[in-house]
């Protein structure tokens, strides 16, 4: 390089360089021309596709439309009618505000605009290519904007090579289109690809919206969420048991713009709490409205990331809102607070300035709880075991099969759960002595107030030895060494910071094994007392504990009916 090394680029890099970070790919066009008509009023919103929309991407719109003189300010870098000053730029409503699409995409491609205002006789028709208009010229036109835009990315061959195959990058545009679809119920949008309809969606409620968009199946199973406050929130989020691999149909919505934020997934997948099975993941539609000032979506060309002033909030209200409406649901039992399972217990500073006093049972523990004379309300006849380990049942429109171990599992665990918020604990009349090796000793000494906040009471009997006074009321006499050592083999660790990895681990001991002979009254018993869990489905770990084939897929399966 020969000499002044550092040099201003000319007008057309620049405009290049700025338009790659709105414009990724055709469905980054798509949804920035959708943003403008939805900012723009419109009522209905047509997309046409060609060859993924690498060909051609045409959005038409029943909008404001624009006069002639916003017609070509619109393709100025930063010309905005939405906001006007720094003041604006913290309180923003609509979905557009930086001004830099319509010239971003206008630099890498050939577009051609035809706007007309309602009360106009005439409109505008702009054609601009590769950033430089070439023609502003009168045309007669429905009221409102159509934008074409045809051979993304014709002048920058390098950023063409980066788009995928035609099916790729319509299945992107179609997953834009989707969310604003979901976003704005009362919108009609209508979606074609090389002239054929991929969806047509009239204006309507937000429950057929998601029914059309993921199926009636899923559009059926979804229950209603809503919650005013400081954060609204509602939305349509799936059953438990309705469930899939992948997150990729849970959707959020910040203040009608759709955003990728882990932080928000996993606090909807938090408020399901240990409803879900290991690995899956609820379908879930949440629009949130949030004060504008409580949120920055100035932080991303493409808007596509916010940030909140106060996380904490945010996820306690989700998280709460979810889990209250899941467990309000009729077929899975409310305990009073409505309470995330997992939770309930106060962090160790709490517990150490609050004098502990214990509640202490006497009683002899049993394998099932107390049997207490009650009327028969098993909504399930039990038919009996298979492989001593499978609680066949009949319902009435269904075969429901229960893994006894995972249900005694869940059993357990919620009752431990109570038993240390109540602060039970029982007893030893005799107290158990265990030797242990002196790095275990030591070990288990060094934690020994904090498993007093599990009901578990040990000394110290010198010379390597141990004495348990208390255990949880949830464990045998025989169990308690094993807790002993589990807890040993698990670490100090888990005992202070992972309290719910602590209760499962406790207990899951002594639940009824797989392959164990229950009689008759011992499984319905079983059953009664699963369905009083606060989440009947999962046990602790996440596995099923209960599985439901209806009718219907019995006669699937039989080939009764299609
Ligand atoms: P922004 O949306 O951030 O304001 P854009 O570059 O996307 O910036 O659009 C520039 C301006 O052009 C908008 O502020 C708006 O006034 C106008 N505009 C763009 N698209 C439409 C449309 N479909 N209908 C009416 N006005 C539009
Ligand atoms: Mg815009």
């Amino acid at each position: 390089m020969e000499e002044g090394r550092i040099r201003i680029l000319p007008k057309e890099i620049v405009e290049k360089i700025a338009a790659g970070e709105v414009v990724e790919r055709p469905a980054s066009v798509v949804k920035e021309l959708i943003e403008n008509s939805i900012d723009a009023s419109a009522t209905k919103i047509s997309i046409f596709l060609k060859k993924g929309g690498i060909e051609e991407i045409r959005v038409v719109d029943n909008g404001s439309g624009m006069s002639r003189e916003e017609a070509i300010l619109g393709f100025e870098r930063h010309a905005t009618s939405k906001i006007k000053n720094e003041e604006d730029l913290y309180g923003i409503k609509t979905l557009g505000f930086r001004g830099e699409a319509l010239p971003s995409i206008a630099a890498v491609s050939r577009v051609v605009m035809n706007t007309r205002r309602k009360d106009d006789i005439v409109g505008t028709r702009v054609v601009i290519e590769g950033g430089e208009i070439k023609k502003v010229e009168e045309i007669g036109c429905p009221k409102g904007t159509s934008i074409s835009v045809r051979d993304i990315f014709y002048n920058t061959p390098a950023r063409k090579k980066f788009l995928k195959t035609e099916r790729r990058e319509l299945g992107y545009i179609i997953g834009i289109v989707e969310k604003y679809a979901m976003l704005y119920e009362n919108i009609h949008f209508k979606l074609t690809h090389n002239g054929r309809t991929v969806f047509a969606l009239p204006s309507g409620n937000f429950r057929e919206r998601v029914s059309k968009l993921w199926g009636k199946d899923v559009g059926k199973d979804m229950v209603e969420i809503k919650k005013e406050g400081k954060i609204k929130i509602s939305g349509l989020i799936s059953r438990p048991y309705l469930t899939r691999k992948d997150k990729n149909k849970i959707l959020v919505f910040v203040n009608g713009r759709f955003v990728k934020n882990s932080f928000l997934t996993n606090c909807i997948i938090n408020g399901y709490g240990t409803l879900l099975f290991r690995d899956s993941y609820p379908y879930a539609v949440i629009k949130l409205e949030i004060e504008p000032r409580e949120v920055d979506v100035n932080v991303h060309p493409a808007k596509l990331f916010v940030k909140f002033h106060d996380e904490s909030l945010i996820e306690k209200e989700i998280r709460d809102s979810i889990w209250s409406t899941l467990t309000s649901l009729e077929n899975i039992p409310k305990k009073e607070g409505g309470k995330k399972a997992f939770e309930p217990m106060l962090s160790p500073e709490v517990k150490r300035e609050k004098q502990m006093i214990f509640e202490v049972e006497k009683k002899r523990e049993k394998r099932i709880e107390e049997f207490i004379p009650k009327m028969r309300t098993l909504p399930y006849e039990v038919l009996g075991q298979v492989d001593d380990t499978y609680i066949i049942m009949k319902a009435k429109d269904s075969l429901v099969i229960v893994d006894q171990h995972a249900a005694h599992e869940r059993i357990r665990y919620e009752r431990f759960l109570k038993q240390i918020n109540e602060r039970k604990i029982q007893e030893l009349l005799n107290p158990i002595t265990i030797n242990l090796s002196i790095k275990d000793y030591e070990e288990i000494l060094a934690i020994k107030d904090s498993l007093k906040e599990y009901g578990i009471l040990i000394e110290d009997f010198g010379k390597g030895t141990i004495i348990v006074r208390a255990i949880p009321p949830i464990l045998g006499r025989n169990d308690v060494k094993e807790v002993i050592r589990d807890i040993i083999d698990i670490g100090a660790k888990y005992v202070i910071k992972k309290k719910d990895e602590m209760i499962k681990l406790i207990s899951c001991k002594g639940a009824i094994k797989a392959h164990e002979k229950l009689s008759i009254f011992e499984m319905e018993e079983l059953i009664a007392q699963l369905l009083k869990c606060e989440n009947p489905y999962t046990c602790p770990h996440g596995r099923p504990t209960i599985i439901k084939i209806t009718i219907k897929e019995l006669e699937k399966m039989f080939k009764r009916k299609e």
